[in-house]
């Protein structure tokens, strides 16, 4: 069937014992362990009432076991629906009314407080796991069959829904077919070459598309092996590196490890493939990074509701400050962010894409997806950017993040690349706050270098007016320790125009 369990099954090693996760620990959990812990969850899911269309709420720690369980949701029908491991208790709240899932998992710890949560929002049956896949699924599941007859799918349904990031407002559910994961895993499996041998270092998060779907799901189509640790720790990274061929990583993993002297060509001589995405990676990153291995980082873009959508070519030219090139069967085209019309090469506008990859529409807001859709299916991502004559996709920011001052457009792209420029800084975010004269003032936040020659907001300023026009020069630079991230490495720039929000009362 188009169950995308099927699918990646039929591709599994032919030896139940093929290792499919190495833990932390040491530990091994084969293709064999997959197929039997993920039927028996799926025959206790069953079991507790889920059936073709439910949801099965998962707050839990990164383990084996949780893999399992998204692979026993779709096993049995259902959809599966991670959520962030930081969200509160009010979060969780919120989610769980929005979602009303048949099941909830959370971990051990948290259940006493989210018992009730879960009562108030509707949810049948609470379950735990823990960081080493103790608690009460496992529990329950352990009597159970290792075969499952899993349940056939058609390849428009439901899947996952997966939470965006909330980087720019409150996180949308977005609802993910059978037909989006598989497309996008096959897609990206031949893409960047996978091959049997690949072992595939494991740090991210998994309730997010990246380690979830990119990560996991390319590992399933290959049926070969990864690395799995709770999360980056750059000790860890340098005991795996002559063990693994593939990591996939935000760029502060990339920034963390170029800050680490035992970042060298031999370090990453086993390494075939270093990935970025899920945010912007600094140019300076990917040439720095290049400069101490010899690998050139291949940074892909995508998003929580299409899965992922360009990439940097496997074999030939990865461009710095680009994303690539359109995957293949995906259209990507720049429009007017307004009229919708699309624009020609090297214009700068919003980006909308269409594929089998493109979600189906925001969970219970008909009206919000209605919205980000154009008439002949194109999805509006939000993102603004610019194709460029060679093909490669730029991507310039948040159509949410433009600053509109004295009435002209300022992309806080292009005056941070400046800034970023300057000797002594390592980095800049720029935000429009409110200005009683100009609507919003372009403001700068500023990380710099530690040292004596640091660059004060005169020196910021200057430098600016010497490359761009007047009215994209910061009205006032902040200096930093650090830029607000969340757990995918994004800039939370909604919080820096809060922060910074009666600047100029
Ligand atoms: P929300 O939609 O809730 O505001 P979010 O957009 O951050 O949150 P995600 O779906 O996790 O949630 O992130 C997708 C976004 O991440 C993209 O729309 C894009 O802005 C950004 N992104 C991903 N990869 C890249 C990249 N390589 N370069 C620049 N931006 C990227
Ligand atoms: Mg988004």
């Amino acid at each position: 069937s188009d169950n995308f369990y099927d699918i990646v099954a039929a591709r599994f090693p032919a030896n139940p014992d093929a290792p499919f996760i190495e833990l932390g620990s040491g530990a091994v959990l084969s293709y064999g362990d997959l197929a039997a812990t993920s039927a028996r969850y799926a025959h206790l899911l069953r079991s507790l009432g889920v059936v073709k269309g439910d949801r099965v709420a998962v707050q839990v720690e990164k383990s084996a076991e949780a893999v399992f369980l998204y692979l026993a949701c779709l096993r049995v029908g259902a959809a599966y629906l991670p959520l962030n491991t930081a969200y509160t208790r009010a979060e969780i709240s919120y989610f769980l009314t929005d979602a009303a899932p048949r099941v909830f998992v959370c971990a051990p710890t948290t259940e006493e407080g989210l018992r009730d949560t879960a009562a108030e929002a509707g949810v049948g049956t609470v379950l735990t796991l823990g960081a080493n896949g103790e608690g009460s699924l496992s529990e329950r599941a352990a009597g159970q069959p290792t075969g499952f007859d899993t349940v056939a799918c058609g390849p428009d349904e439901l899947g996952a829904i997966l939470y965006t990031s909330g980087t720019t407002g409150r996180s949308k559910g977005a609802m993910l077919t059978h037909r989006n994961l598989a497309s996008n895993a096959a897609t990206l499996h031949a893409l960047w070459g996978f091959q049997p041998d690949d072992v595939l270092l494991h740090m991210l998060p998994i309730f997010h598309t990246h380690g979830l779907f990119v990560a996991i799901n390319c590992v399933l189509m290959n049926g070969s092996s990864m690395l799995f640790q709770a999360k980056f720790d750059a000790d860890t990274v340098f005991r795996l590196l002559p063990r693994a061929t593939v990591m996939m990583g935000v760029p502060t993993f990339y920034t963390r490890l170029l800050a680490d002297d035992r970042l060298t060509r031999e370090a990453t001589a086993h390494m075939r493939l270093f990935i970025s995405g899920s945010a912007p990676l600094l140019a300076d990153t990917h040439r720095e990074f290049f400069a101490r291995t010899g690998k050139p980082i291949l940074e892909r873009y995508g998003m929580t509701e299409t899965g992922m959508l360009t990439s940097n070519p496997l074999n030939g030219e990865r461009i710095p400050g680009t994303v690539g090139f359109p995957l293949p069967g995906v259209s990507v085209r720049v429009a007017d962010e307004k009229t919708g019309e699309p624009l020609a090469t090297g214009a700068i506008g919003v980006i909308e894409v269409k594929g089998p990859n493109v979600f189906i529409g925001y969970w219970r807001m008909p009206e919000k997806t209605a919205q980000e859709f154009r008439a002949d299916g194109f999805f509006i991502t939000g993102d603004v950017g610019k194709i460029d004559e060679q093909g490669y996709v730029h991507i310039i920011g948040r159509a949410k993040d433009l600053v509109i001052s004295g009435g002209f457009n300022v992309y806080p792209k292009e005056v941070e690349t400046v800034i970023d420029g300057i000797d002594g800084v390592v980095e800049s975010a720029v935000v429009g706050v409110p200005h009683p004269d100009f609507g919003e003032a372009v403001v700068a936040v500023v990380l710099r270098k530690p040292g004596a020659d640091t660059p004060d907001d005169a020196a910021v300023i200057r430098a600016c007016k010497e490359q761009l026009a007047n009215f994209k020069v910061p009205k006032a630079v902040v200096f930093t320790d650090e830029l607000p991230r969340n757990t995918m490495g994004k800039v939370q720039k909604n919080l820096l125009r809060q922060a910074h929000k009666d600047l100029f009362d």
